[in-house]
């Protein structure tokens, strides 16, 4: 279906049945903006961490082989078995530099991809020979330890918001105004499914959630408590709960209306670190950690990389530093961008979270 086909085609459906669920909206356009292109880099409309420089990846690499390093130690031998496993890996560029650094401390493991977009996948694959492609989370394999991986992943899912009218709880919705698509709150009352804590809040208060998330969360942290291993998820967003919207689009590099031309901007909303974590332990993981990205990239030693990168290349040790500091700076995407780390109760605690912060 071309993008002019989806405007089209959600203008009908809501022309027919009436307005559809802010989520399904979310969902269709950002399968659809995936499906077809690559959307990293200079060219395309927005750069992620691993795109920046092949320090992040590194650090991530770095942190999977001491974590499994440490569970062999501990006597986990089936922990050198652990397969490496990417969500939403972009252009593979994450995998290649992690499994480079896996690959010089213990081996390189088997690599598994949870990729939804054709154009992607074809991308991972020319970068990560071997690899294996997955369609969700539940064929992943059952007999070893996972590693897992995901970093701006679950901002790209689907999130649902309720909305406090004068008349109660709504459902945020996607409606029609002169042919235009806008949010606009249901017709049904959702009082009972917003948290008691929060129904007495004020009129426009935005209750948002992003029930895919905790659901591939929940699924994944029951496999890693029953199978070994660890996850590390990294996405701009939050660490303690919050209310009001966050949902958003970006195109070419600037803020985009996200209502405007479904399917030709991707669409997010920020990540709830706390219902991450929640999900985890409800699924039977311990949570070894929550921070800012640059204070976990910093206690990993991502200064001391970078400092041996700009003395073996000095024609580039301006970029180096430049890279450096837009991953980790407090006002670029170090206070933004939060990571979580939980593991498998039998593993040993991870390292990168002793002095971070924890809400
Ligand atoms: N991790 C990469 C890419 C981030 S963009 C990086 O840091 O550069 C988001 C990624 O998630 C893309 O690979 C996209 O195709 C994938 N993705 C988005 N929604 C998905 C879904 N529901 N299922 C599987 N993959 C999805």
């Amino acid at each position: 279906m071309a993008r002019r086909d989806l405007s089209d085609h959600f203008a009908d459906l809501i022309r027919n049945f009436g307005p559809i669920p802010l989520a399904q909206y979310m969902a269709e356009a950002n399968a659809h903006y995936y499906s077809a292109r690559d959307p990293l880099g200079a060219a395309g409309d927005f750069i992620t961490a691993p795109e920046i420089s092949q320090m992040f990846g590194e650090m991530i690499g770095g942190w999977l082989a001491d974590t499994r390093a440490r569970a062999v130690a501990a006597g986990l031998p089936d922990a050198s078995a652990a397969a490496y496993v990417e969500l939403g890996p972009g252009r593979g560029t994450l995998a290649r530099d992690a499994l480079r650094v896996l690959g010089m401390t213990g081996g390189v493991p088997r690599v598994h991809l949870v990729e939804g977009s054709p154009a992607l996948r074809g991308a991972q694959g020319d970068l990560l020979a071997g690899a294996q492609f997955h369609d969700d989370v539940s064929t992943l394999p059952e007999d070893r330890p996972l590693l897992v991986v995901a970093n701006e992943f679950f901002d790209a899912l689907p999130i649902r918001q309720l909305v406090r009218t004068a008349d109660g709880w709504r459902e945020m919705t996607v409606a029609l105004a002169d042919d235009r698509f806008v949010p606009a709150p249901g017709d049904k009352p959702m009082d009972a499914a917003v948290p008691a804590h929060l129904r007495d809040s004020a009129e426009g208060t935005v209750v948002e959630t992003c029930p895919a998330a905790s659901a591939i969360m929940r699924e994944l942290s029951e496999r890693v408590a029953r199978q070994g291993g660890a996850i590390l998820a990294i996405d701009y967003g939050h660490l303690a709960p919050r209310t009001g919207s966050t949902f958003q689009a970006v195109a070419r590099h600037e803020r985009a209306d996200p209502f405007a031309a479904p399917g030709t901007a991707d669409l997010t909303a920020h990540v709830d670190f706390a219902a991450l974590g929640e999900a985890g332990q409800a699924g039977g993981l311990t949570v070894t950690g929550m921070s800012g990205q640059g204070a976990f990239l910093m206690a990993l030693g991502i200064g001391q990389r970078a400092g041996a990168l700009a003395r073996a290349n000095p024609s580039l040790a301006g970029d180096v530093l430049e890279a450096l500091k837009r991953l980790v700076d407090p006002d670029q995407m170090g206070d933004l961008f939060k990571v979580i780390a939980l593991r498998s109760p039998a593993w040993p605690e991870g390292a990168g979270f002793a002095a971070a912060e924890t809400a």
